[in-house]
């Protein structure tokens, strides 16, 4: 079975839906990839649940704005 897995997230910054590859075999991550629309930098922070092999992704703005 793959830790790979995609997910579709929606930019804080110009609401662009963004399809990515996410590794879950690193466990939680937080890190930052920039927006393929509007180039701004994208708040992501990885959750994995090694219970049910799921991912979630929380997305937010670099200013921590809440949406
Ligand atoms: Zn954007």
């Amino acid at each position: 079975m793959s830790n790979f897995t995609h997910q579709t997230i929606t930019c804080p910054h110009c609401g662009q839906h963004i399809r990515m590859a996410l590794d879950a075999s690193a466990g939680d991550q937080e890190f930052y990839d920039d927006c393929p629309a509007c180039c701004s930098p994208i708040h992501l922070q990885l959750t994995v649940d090694e219970v049910h092999r799921t991912i979630q992704v929380q997305v937010d703005a670099d200013d921590e704005q809440i949406f």
